[in-house]
């Protein structure tokens, strides 16, 4: 496992002196996701609650934490998932007014880790961080040990993220209808890199194997920063990864790039075509991300915490990096538990379908 790498922030005194610039926005967030009447008590040793206001309907208070909080990286650092957690922690830390610890807890497409976060504490100094692969993995492991809908509260949802079609370096194959007759005339000589069954990256090979209607030779990584690593190495042939990782090696060069998997080329990469005008309109598939705490978490906590986090979203740094690198933020009503279940819930729905589709049987 990676060692925890801390966030920008620093450790900050939880008293109400000197909170940050944000926090009256949040405040404001927190009153309008708790509702009027709602109540909340304040974390032991803070005082008084973070926030409250005077009046007949008004007795809503605000989770305010009081110490770190960390949040699990299901996937190494470096990668799509930690890039994306990392541009939101600064953020989010703010508005805590703490420190955002990120945790890279690896193995197995992403379920290690958020196996692990279905196991801690619910109490808000725990969130997952976790992709598409949340909604893939009941389909694809069958002693899975946590069920995405049941053992987790959605907090909202964070980005949308298209993915590339990369090649190494020096790859034969130079444009997607060459990489198509490639992969077909040499089946399981072809290397396929992917961050583990359940992954994006898994996701997205699958679907290009089904339609190309040839199997090639996986190879699994417990993220795809190392995967992509080996591919500029020369050491595996193909990937498809999220643009946050892939954006930079395609504008210098350093690998080859086949297609976009978006109805739409991309302003990040306006050269690459899209799948769709490659050949292969069905490798299609973008990449969301969500945040989760443990099912018995209080919803005072979750709505500071989805609070947090439509502040972030909102962040101009954070728009822009996301910019520069092919993604975007949700829109503010996909940031909140109900956008973020409903998401969850149909996707599963269609990727169980896919994945049975695939003859693929949960392992
Ligand atoms: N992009 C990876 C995937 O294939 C995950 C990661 O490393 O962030 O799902």
């Amino acid at each position: 496992m990676d060692q925890p790498v801390v966030s920008r922030m620093g450790p900050r005194p939880s008293s109400r002196r000197g909170l940050p610039r944000w926090s009256a926005l949040a405040a404001a967030l927190v009153l309008a996701a708790c509702g009027p009447g709602a109540t909340g008590s304040p974390p032991e040793g803070t005082g008084t609650p973070g926030t409250a206001t005077e009046g007949p309907t008004a007795t809503t208070a605000a989770w305010v934490p009081d110490g770190p909080i960390d949040m699990i990286v299901p996937f190494t650092e470096g990668g799509p998932t930690d890039t994306v957690t990392r541009l939101i922690a600064g953020p989010m830390g703010e508005v805590l007014g703490q420190e955002i610890v990120v945790q890279n807890v690896t193995g197995a497409g992403g379920t290690v880790g958020a196996g692990q976060a279905a196991e801690a504490d619910g109490d808000g100094y725990t969130i997952l961080m976790h992709h598409i692969g949340m909604a893939t993995a009941p389909a694809l492991y069958a002693n899975l040990g946590y069920d995405p809908l049941v053992d987790f509260k959605t907090i909202g949802l964070v980005t949308e993220v298209p993915m590339t079609i990369i090649g190494r370096p020096d790859f034969e194959p130079s444009t997607l209808a060459e990489l198509v007759d490639h992969v077909k005339a040499n089946g399981a000589a072809v290397t396929y890199a992917h961050a583990g069954v359940g992954a994006a990256s898994h996701l997205c090979g699958l679907l290009f194997q089904d339609a190309v209607e040839a199997k090639v030779t996986e190879v699994p990584y417990e993220g795809t920063a190392d995967a992509l690593e080996d591919l500029l190495g020369s050491q595996v042939d193909f990937l498809c990864d999220q643009t946050t990782n892939t954006t930079q090696h395609i504008l210098a060069g350093t690998v080859k790039a086949y297609g976009i998997t978006t109805a739409e080329r991309n302003d990040a990469l306006p050269d690459v075509p899209t799948t769709a005008e490659g050949g292969l309109p069905d490798v299609s598939v973008t990449v969301w991300h969500g945040l989760y705490v443990p099912a018995d978490t209080p919803d005072d906590v979750v709505a500071a915490l989805t609070a947090a986090l439509q502040v972030a979203l909102t962040d101009q740094n954070v728009i822009d990096e996301l910019a520069d690198l092919g993604a975007k933020p949700v829109a503010e009503d996909a940031a909140t538990p109900e956008g973020h279940t409903a998401k969850l819930q149909a996707e599963t729905e269609l990727w169980a379908d896919v994945i049975e589709a695939a003859g693929i049987t949960p392992q």
